[in-house]
């Protein structure tokens, strides 16, 4: 493995979730392991005590009813029948003077001073637990009181106990060491599984490079999040293929829409220095220059004008807005242009004020835009019709015409930059007045939409919500 490699390994989500498994099985084991032992430990001590209690409640009687030598008799029976290493037994006056003892040959370290001899009721009892010295083992001992004001002293090592807990810790140190490997495991296991789908999808997306922008990540079965994550990275993948798509047409279309006023400019230049002109021929050339410049200069500022209102960078000077007058006076402006062209141009507009809040210009620009191409679309003798109603809250402007129509084709494309449906180029135009249009529009949070009937004519409505809706 390569030191980036074995660096990113470290970095890995899986390592980090196998590392996260394993922890919490070793803490979950861990505390089973001390509830377990403590309650165990508990329980040996109990069962101890009440061994000894048993023991000393049965001597203590057979001392009452039948006298010292019994006794003495029955330590001796009992430890041995108990193991003389594991049992004592000792019969010890008020004062701790030993009266009598069972074999007390194992329990060499243990003195009768170490014993408390204590005031005790007759019948009462006390348990201790003590350590005698040389042996690693404590001793648990329990003191009763008889009638007659002798102490009897049971003690039982805890050997046997330790033992038992020394074999559980050992046991569970073994199981908690397999289930920190197990966990560990099922940890990786699991962590793989999880990551699986997402290093399905970055493998997927790191594939798919600049040409293959149409392929996407197959969704899969591994869980609802990483179907969502494919899908959610398909959906992006369509969007920037869309983006990359629009944005060759439009790279295309300038190159095309830069080009040939350049190529003209460039033409009337060389003709300039080629040939020997009249002045007024000279003078034509300059006019053509400057109209092409003109027109360069007007597509830059169009294209300009769309992705600022796109972005939401032009700030519009809002104020509420007279549509009939906005109407009003595009009619006025471009009544010479559609008479020159042997059209009839007709307004109709709502006897109520149709209240916009908007930017006059930019609304201006909007309705200039349709009835410059409505007139420049529609042949002699056409027909072109504005007209603006209120329809529920919002101001309907309709620019009608009588004019080729759209082809079906092409109306899904007419508001794109720089498209034309006539591909030869024949009428003047950029393609940029309808991008333009729709961009202010939607600024102004309203729509346009088109209709057309090729060979009757189209309709290109605009809706803006106006400022006060009527009741
Ligand atoms: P331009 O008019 O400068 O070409 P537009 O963006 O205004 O650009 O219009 C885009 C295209 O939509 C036009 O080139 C034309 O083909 C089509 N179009 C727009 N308005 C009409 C209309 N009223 N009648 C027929 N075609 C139209």
């Amino acid at each position: 493995m390569s030191s980036k490699k074995k660096n990113s390994f470290f970095k890995t989500l899986t390592l980090r979730l196998t590392l996260w498994y394993a922890g919490l099985f070793g803490v979950l084991g861990l505390a089973v392991f001390l509830v377990v032992y403590f309650s165990l430990s508990a329980n040996l001590k109990e069962r101890s005590d009440k061994q000894l209690l048993h023991l000393a409640t049965a001597v203590e009687s057979l001392y009452d009813t039948h006298g010292t030598r019994a006794v003495l008799a029955e330590f001796q029976r009992e430890a041995h029948s108990r193991g003389i290493g594991r049992v004592f037994f000792r019969l010890l006056t008020p004062r701790g003077t030993t009266l009598g003892t069972s074999d007390m040959s194992p329990w060499g370290g243990l003195k009768a001073g170490d014993l408390p001899t204590l005031k005790l009721t007759a019948g009462g009892v006390v348990f201790r637990t003590i350590s005698i010295p040389g042996d690693q083992n404590k001793v648990r001992v329990i003191t009763k009181r008889t009638a007659n004001g002798n102490v009897i002293q049971v003690g039982t090592t805890l050997g046997d106990n330790n033992l038992l807990l020394e074999k559980y810790r050992e046991t569970f140190g073994t199981a908690l060491s397999i289930l920190l490997i197990c966990g560990g495991f099922v940890g990786w296991l699991m962590a793989r599984r999880a990551m699986s789908g997402v290093q399905r999808v970055s493998r997927a997306a790191s594939r798919i490079g600049k040409n293959d922008l149409d392929l996407r990540v197959a969704v899969g079965n591994e869980g609802q999040e990483i179907d969502d994550l494919a899908r959610a990275f398909n959906e992006m993948l369509a969007r920037i293929e869309k983006l990359v798509r629009e944005l060759k047409d439009v790279s295309d279309n300038i190159a095309h829409d830069l080009r040939s006023p350049i190529t003209r400019i460039r033409g009337i230049a060389e003709t300039t220095l080629t040939g020997k002109q009249g002045i007024g021929e000279y003078q034509e050339m300059a006019a053509a220059v400057v109209g092409e410049s003109d027109r360069l200069v007007e597509m830059i500022n169009t294209m300009l004008e769309i992705a600022q209102t796109d972005s939401g960078v032009t700030e519009l000077s809002l104020k509420p807005v007279d549509m009939r007058q906005i109407i009003d006076d595009a009619a006025d402006l471009f009544l010479p242009l559609a008479e020159d062209k042997d059209l009839d141009l007709e307004t109709s507009v709502a006897s109520a004020p149709l209240i916009v809040l908007g930017d006059r210009a930019k609304i201006q620009r909007v309705i200039a835009n349709l009835l410059d191409n409505a007139i420049k679309f529609t042949p002699a003798g056409g027909k072109v019709m504005v007209s603006a109603r209120a329809d529920d809250a919002e101001a309907t402007i309709m620019v009608e015409d009588t004019g080729p129509g759209i082809p079906a084709h092409d109306l899904p494309h007419i508001f794109g930059r720089f498209y034309r449906c006539d591909k030869s180029r024949s009428t003047p135009g950029n393609g940029l007045g309808l991008s333009l249009a729709l961009a202010l529009v939607h600024a102004h949070n309203g729509d346009i939409t088109v209709t057309s009937s090729p060979g009757r004519g189209s309709t290109f409505t605009v809706s803006l919500p106006l400022d006060t809706p009527p009741s």
